[in-house]
């Protein structure tokens, strides 16, 4: 705590211009270096930053952009410090998802700042998390702050998609783990500071993360002429499979993480909710009757259960024919405390039906990854700046049910925590979707808030 409170003592009390400044055109650079799959490429975005860092003083041999090929480059940059310690690595991914000129209000691959926000593909999903660590490096650097262990920035590749062998993390976890290997790793892109209607309300602190796998169902038939229907239908068949599927529960699994974020978070909800809470983490098993009550929040439902959900549908060939297959796709978000195997011979046991074959679209071994420990100096540090910052914001422990490159990196041993105080409105997610935007002041206050994190984490007091 002592180190803590020195590195708080030491930062000037907010940002400066020049920082605000410096943060908003690294994002504009790179909101306009198309990195989606189909025609950008992360290897331009990672020149343009390496270049950034080369002109701030950093040697080359501390810069590289390394990859399984140009357009699907990653920018590893390491900060020195004094080697006390190991060193901390800070992740976000440059790649985007796909945008089209005509589905948004403006050229999502123009930087456009309007009304207090920053509009373009990636403002929030994550380029705004790759423009703060890139300018807190440059930063760092002007002020010649020498933490007392490596900081080690990576922005990566395949995030969002793409051939997973390309992914930035995967990657370079497996062909050059000595440029990235640290005690533990804070992620932007797993956590933000939520907000509703303009009201702060906690900072997450991502401790897991669920696992992504989906299954395709599947019924065969010999088909026919639909003038002369016989009883046996693929259809048929697959959607009661699918109504038996809808109706089944994965069961409650509170873990240290989890009780944490209903202590905290739920209880503020009003006396209904936290008398519902109380007495589902006071009973073993929890009570049913307070658990449906809570899981009727799409939200906390999902952090408390395992889900499956139908997301597609495919089946016949003609109007007039038979159908001779129909198929699904059934996607499950899988708690760390639980196995793909397990949700595979759930959804099985709950299909109890022969004909209907399951097969997993994802590669098993690759899905899931274990939980990181609540680390007592990350998650000091996370509520000291929290409050410092946000006073009476709570930092909390959450599991988050979408997946980030967390998982590889937990996967590796890496303790990862995705953290990042940039705040984000329940009521208004925009990130995949159109019309991407940030305020100017989360990105502003964002920044401040991963550097003094960072600091916290990397300063020892004399
Ligand atoms: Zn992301």
């Amino acid at each position: 705590m002592r180190f803590l409170l020195f590195a708080l003592l030491v930062t000037p009390l907010w940002a400066s211009d020049t920082d605000d400044r410096l943060v908003r055109d690294v994002l504009r650079e790179l909101i306009e270096i198309n990195t989606t799959h189909s025609v950008g490429s992360t290897g331009k975005a990672a020149e343009a930053m390496a270049q950034r860092l080369l002109a701030a003083g950093f040697a080359p041999a501390d810069v590289q952009v390394i990859g399984p090929r140009p357009e699907r480059a990653n920018l590893v940059a390491r900060l020195r410090g004094t080697g006390a310690r190991r060193p901390i690595l800070l992740i976000s991914h440059l790649d985007v998802v796909e945008a089209r000129r005509e589905d948004w209000s403006t050229d999502p691959f123009q930087f456009v700042e309007k009304d207090g926000y920053f509009y373009g593909r990636g403002t929030m999903d994550i380029k705004c998390g790759d423009a703060i660590l890139v300018a807190n490096l440059i930063r760092w650097k002007r002020e010649n702050y020498r933490p007392d262990r490596d900081l080690i920035v990576a922005l990566t590749a395949n995030e969002e998609g793409g051939d997973v062998e390309e992914n930035g993390i995967h990657w370079l976890l497996k062909n050059h783990r000595d440029l990235i290997d640290a005690e533990f790793c804070i992620n932007p892109d797993g956590g933000n500071l939520e907000t509703k209607k303009g009201k702060k309300l906690l900072n997450e602190l991502q401790y897991a993360e669920k696992g992504f796998l989906s299954f395709t169902l599947e019924v065969k038939n010999k088909g026919g002429h639909s003038s002369v229907p016989e009883k046996e239908n693929a259809i048929y068949r697959l959607s009661r499979g699918l109504v038996r599927l809808s109706e089944v529960d994965f069961p409650v699994v509170l873990d240290a993480g989890t009780r944490a974020f209903f202590e905290t978070v739920a209880v503020r909800e009003g006396a209904d909710v936290a008398q519902a809470v109380n007495r589902m983490l006071s009973t073993n098993p929890p009570d049913a009757a307070s658990v449906a009550l809570l899981a009727k929040s799409p939200d906390w439902n999902a952090v408390l259960k395992t889900t499956c959900v139908a997301t597609m549908l495919q089946a016949g060939h003609a109007e007039n024919a038979l159908p001779q297959a129909a198929k699904a796709t059934v996607n499950c978000r899988i708690l760390p405390s639980e196995t793909p195997a397990y949700v595979e011979e759930t959804i099985q046991r709950v299909l109890d039906d022969p004909q209907i074959s399951i097969t997993p679209i994802e590669n098993m071994e690759l899905v899931q990854s274990p939980a990181s420990a609540l680390r007592p100096d990350v998650v000091q540090a996370a509520k000291a700046v929290t409050s410092a910052m946000w006073p009476g914001v709570p930092a909390v422990p959450i599991v988050s049910p979408g997946a980030s490159d967390g998982t590889h990196l937990r996967r590796a041993g890496i303790p990862t925590y995705g953290i990042s105080g940039i705040a984000d409105d329940y009521d208004d997610i925009r990130a995949h979707g159109k019309d991407e935007r940030i305020a100017a002041t989360a990105l502003y206050e964002g920044r401040e808030f991963l550097y003094r994190l960072t600091q916290a984490l990397s300063t020892t007091a004399q």
